[in-house]
């Protein structure tokens, strides 16, 4: 197995912040990468709050967040993640931008370097393709929010080498999580599930079958779920949701896949979620309202 030390995060978002903040408290120094200085040190602002919140809760203690932090760089070039055992891209859901970071990272990458992708649902293959190395490269797939959730989905691609497997498996082990392997097809298996449950509660809001509140309501009592399908739609990334159904439309073939034109309508309308403070609830209130 590769021995890891250094791992690189590569976008600070939701789900960077989150992988990040796992990393440091497993021991691993971390590079955290982002396209702007604001983006990263937004990115740190958030993992120092979870980490508070974990304390405020008991999880871990005041010296053990003290360490996390300290083992976070920014990392303002991308040429700086080159010097991890261990890149992990957490970018934007969008193939270009993913193949776009890993052609960048090439010419810098140490010769043993693995690479993994937190794609919730792009070809591991193909974004494999795009570097230097598939036999090192994998698919990590944490789940949101990263401190909080047990599992990590492996997906290999067609390429990917036992070594690299058995590391990436003995990592996120490392880090308290438990995994699950998925075969390389469109959104793995838990995307291939859940969202287009979340795509079909659009479809129900938008054909007027309920509202959103009932909808939300309806799933959490009467199916047990712990949050509606249009607040975790909300809380995933509206624009996240639909870049995952167009990867099952177009990667399927199969129209039971098609996006709904009320999810494509928020996302036009910058109404991604909870992130942008909209989405099928108003968050920038004491408490969220539903927008229609
Ligand atoms: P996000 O919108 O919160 O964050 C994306 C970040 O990527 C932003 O900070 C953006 O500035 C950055 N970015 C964009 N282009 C970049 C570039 N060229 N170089 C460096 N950084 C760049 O999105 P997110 O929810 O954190 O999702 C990130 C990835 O994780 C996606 O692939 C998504 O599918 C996956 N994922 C998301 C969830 C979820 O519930 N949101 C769960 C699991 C996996």
């Amino acid at each position: 197995m590769v021995q890891i030390k250094r791992v690189g995060v590569i976008g600070a978002g939701q789900m960077g912040t989150g992988i990040a903040h796992v990393a440091a408290l497993g021991g691993y120094e971390v590079l955290l990468h982002d396209v702007s200085r604001e983006r990263i040190d937004a990115g740190l602002e958030t993992v120092k709050r979870n980490l508070s919140r974990q304390v405020v809760r008991g999880m871990i203690d005041q010296s053990a967040m003290d360490a996390a932090l300290q083992h976070i760089t920014p990392a303002e070039e991308l040429q700086q993640v080159g010097g991890a055992d261990l890149a992990i891209e957490a970018a934007t859901e969008d193939e270009q931008v993913k193949k776009t970071i890993f052609k960048a990272l090439g010419p810098h990458l140490g010769p043993k370097t693995l690479l993994a992708s937190n794609t919730s649902s792009i070809s591991i293959t193909r974004l494999a393709s795009a570097t230097d190395r598939p036999e090192k490269f994998i698919g990590l797939h944490f789940m949101n929010p990263a401190p909080i959730m047990k599992l990590v989905e492996i997906i290999r691609g067609i390429a990917t080498d036992a070594e690299t497997y058995d590391t990436a498996v003995a990592f996120a082990q490392s880090l308290g999580k438990s995994t699950a392997n998925s075969e390389d097809f469109p959104a793995f298996i838990v995307n291939r599930i859940l969202v287009p449950m979340i795509n079909e509660a659009i479809y129900t809001l938008y054909e007027g079958v309920g509202t959103v509140e009932a909808i939300d309501t309806a799933m959490r009592l009467g199916a047990n779920h712990p949050m509606g399908p249009l607040e975790l739609g909300d809380f995933i990334g509206l624009d996240t949701v639909l870049s995952i159904m167009n990867v099952l439309y177009d990667g399927l073939s199969d129209s039971k896949y098609r996006p709904c034109p009320l999810l494509v309508k928020y996302v036009e309308a910058g109404w991604l979620g909870r992130k942008a403070g909209r989405g099928f609830y108003d968050y920038r209130g004491e408490t969220p309202v539903p927008t229609r």
